[in-house]
């Protein structure tokens, strides 16, 4: 018996061996299948032979036509790759970006980042071998600042056309400028909506391809009266949905991270009031850009016999990612849009009503594999009377500082005469050149100085750069990039359960001194003190520092510190704990950022003279007395308009870091 098993053992092992690699071939051969199944794939050969003959061609089609990831797949399977050269494909959103990028590598039987690789800021997942290269748009925007004319590309696909971010609007006018003197390359605009004719019209009337979508109807259910809480009418709607309809899976749409996870307790906790009755299972799956890479694969899972699958997305699975099996949408209407007054110089980030547009892309969600329906928590009054028909393009209502200094870094002087497909107010780009004409970015001529040439090249927004940039003058660039690492991290440094609020809240305080020492300082001393633990993450959870973002920060600072030496700036630091010097460093570069106090906790800003609090999560809000000087990072505007990230400073030292935009006479005053 014994000979006899020894005599089978190494059988079975082959045996399964081979049961392994069928069922890896099996599974390719299914993904095969789904690809074939594809709207775009019965036009597969029209669109090359379109794409052969044209240079220039704007595609149009459904989302979940398979534009974004077959297309590509496409080009590289006819040969468009043979030549060494590079397809890019653009999004607008990173985890767009991401997250159609493992399917493609999956569909090829490649491992990511070998053939199909991407690149985010701040992450890059290619190699030599990458051939199919997806990356966001601003990632492209910034190899035009070593590769002007993209030769290492033979297509490029701007892709979600229709989002219009501010630097997707860039790469459109700079990619017609290349392509008018590089022949060979092809140039692809994909879109979702079917209003392609401005681009056309951009591209001097560049053919449009249209894939026919598969599109069932939509019954579309308004209120009947405007919900007083959307949130809480979209947890009640889901839930009804869940109990009274046939199978299919559910799509809410919220505006963002905070809102969706308060949303997946309050299902959470209701839901259970349930439990007894024979209610199917629902599983819960979230989705927005900060999300773990492991859990955005989630909402791609179909969910298990009998179960439903709920997903709670942001403005993400409006069109940048498609999601099987959805039969029901529900939408209350609302997503958070960036916006910047030039006039005030505040930015704010607020929930407002979407458009006509984006309502009827939400609505075409549900009926992708068969008849759906849309739930609409507003009126259809509302609908008619008080959506846009389109929402603005991001360039008309954002702070232009960034992309002009990048335009500037391309040698491009005249912003007036830059082909915009829309162009941006006037005022905003005064406003931008002013900016950074006080940064030491430009000359009074409008020229790029040496200064701005070194802050182009850093991945940051303008005051950031200079920050960095002017940390070798006060000896102290380790810590300024570290700072900087953990502003771009993400705002959320610390949590703060509920239960123990005011632990985590004690917690944090020690990081700043009790507040005195500043937000920023507080950033340098986590960071630092996580450092000294070994990344430890008992020493993440002792102090309420949520261990993903100092993953992220220390991603940021590697990358960060290669640049220092491009830029040729010398990694010292002031170590002695000279912390003056830093704050120097950061009020060279947000100088324009000072508030000065007035009475109580009462600021005004120096140069817009606007009326603005210390932001409650600051370290300095509970400071008695307040410091009368302040610079921050950031204005938030909710109720009332707040500054985040604040640090103590010396007036004078305004006068010695921008002698040309402070005199002695903005800054007397009298005392509060
Ligand atoms: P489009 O760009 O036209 O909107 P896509 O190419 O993004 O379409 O999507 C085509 C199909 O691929 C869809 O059915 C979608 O569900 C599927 N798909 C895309 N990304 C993933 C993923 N990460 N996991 C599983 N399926 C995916
Ligand atoms: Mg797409």
């Amino acid at each position: 018996k014994a000979t006899a098993m020894a005599g089978t053992e190494p059988e079975d092992e082959t045996d399964e061996l081979g049961d392994e690699i069928d069922a890896k071939a099996m599974m390719q051969r299914e993904l095969e299948d789904q690809r074939k199944t594809l709207p775009v794939y019965k036009f597969k050969d029209e669109l090359l032979k379109a794409i052969a003959e044209h240079q220039i061609i704007i595609v149009v089609g459904e989302t979940g036509s398979g534009k974004t990831t077959q297309i590509p797949q496409y080009l590289h399977e006819a040969g468009y790759t043979a030549n060494g050269r590079k397809i890019a494909c653009t999004q607008p959103r990173r985890v767009a970006a991401m997250s159609v990028v493992a399917r493609v590598a999956q569909e090829m039987g490649v491992k990511l980042g070998h053939e199909v690789g991407y690149s985010i800021r701040f992450e890059d997942c290619t190699s030599e071998k990458t051939a199919v290269k997806y990356m966001t748009d601003g990632m492209l925007l910034r190899e035009f600042l070593g590769e002007p004319d993209l030769a290492s590309y033979g297509v490029v696909i701007v892709d979600e056309a229709h989002e219009r971010s501010v630097s997707t609007d860039i790469l459109l006018g700079l990619v017609k400028d290349v392509a008018r003197f590089r022949p060979d390359l092809k140039l692809l605009l994909s879109s979702a909506t079917l209003n392609a004719d401005k681009f056309s019209d951009f591209f001097d009337m560049a053919p449009v391809f249209k894939i026919p979508g598969r599109r069932y109807k939509v019954d579309i259910h308004y209120t009947v009266a405007p919900e007083a809480d959307y949130v809480d009418a979209a947890v009640a709607t889901v839930l009804q949905l869940h109990v009274t309809q046939p199978p299919g899976d559910i799509l809410l749409f919220l505006t963002g991270q905070e809102e969706i996870e308060t949303t997946v307790e309050e299902i959470l906790r209701r839901r259970t009031r349930g439990l007894g009755t024979k209610i199917a299972e629902l599983v819960i799956c979230p989705i927005y850009a900060n999300l773990p890479t492991e859990l955005q694969a989630k909402i791609f899972e179909p969910a298990p016999p009998g179960a439903r699958k709920v997903v709670l997305a942001t403005n993400i699975a409006e069109t940048s990612l498609t999601i099987d099996g959805i039969s029901y949408v529900v939408d209350p209407g609302f997503c958070k849009v960036k916006s910047y007054s030039p006039r005030t110089d505040a930015e704010s980030l607020l929930v407002r009503p979407i458009s006509k547009a984006s309502a009827d892309q939400r609505a075409g969600r549900s009926g992708r594999t068969g008849p759906g329906k849309c739930f609409r928590l507003f009126t259809e009054h509302s609908y008619r009377q008080d959506m846009a028909d389109d929402t603005v393009p991001e360039i008309q209502r954002s702070n232009l500082a960034s992309v002009v200094l990048s335009l500037k870094a391309l040698g491009i002087n005249d912003m007036v005469s830059f082909d915009f497909v829309d162009p941006p107010a006037s005022e905003g780009l005064l406003r931008a050149l002013e900016d950074l004409f006080a940064l030491g970015a430009l000359n009074s001529r409008g020229e790029l100085t040496k200064t701005g040439r070194r802050m182009a090249e850093l991945p940051l927004d303008p005051m950031l750069a200079k920050a960095i940039v002017a940390s070798e003058r006060y000896g102290c660039s380790e810590e300024v990039v570290t700072i900087a690492s953990m502003l771009s991290a993400g705002n959320a440094v610390f949590y703060r359960p509920k239960d123990r609020a005011l632990v985590a809240d004690a917690a944090r305080q020690v990081f700043s001194a009790g507040g005195s020492a500043g937000d920023h300082a507080a950033l340098l001393n986590v960071y630092t003190e996580w450092e000294q633990s070994g990344h430890s993450a008992q020493w993440c959870a002792d102090h309420f520092v949520q261990p993903r973002t100092m993953r992220r920060a220390r991603d940021v600072r590697e990358q960060l510190e290669a640049l220092l030496e491009r830029v040729e700036i010398e990694r010292r630091s002031c170590s002695g704990g000279d912390l003056d010097a830093v704050r120097k460093a950061i009020t060279a570069g947000f100088f324009r950022n000072t508030a000065q106090r007035r009475r109580d906790r009462l600021y005004r800003t120096l140069k817009t003279w606007r009326t603005v609090f210390v932001h409650p999560s600051s370290g300095m809000a509970r400071l008695d007395p307040p410091p009368r000087w302040v610079v921050y990072h950031e204005l938030v505007e909710t109720s009332n308009e707040y500054t985040r990230q604040v640090t103590e400073i010396k007036p004078e030292w305004l006068l010695e870091v921008a002698p040309h935009y402070y005199q002695e006479n903005n800054l007397d005053a009298p005392e509060p």
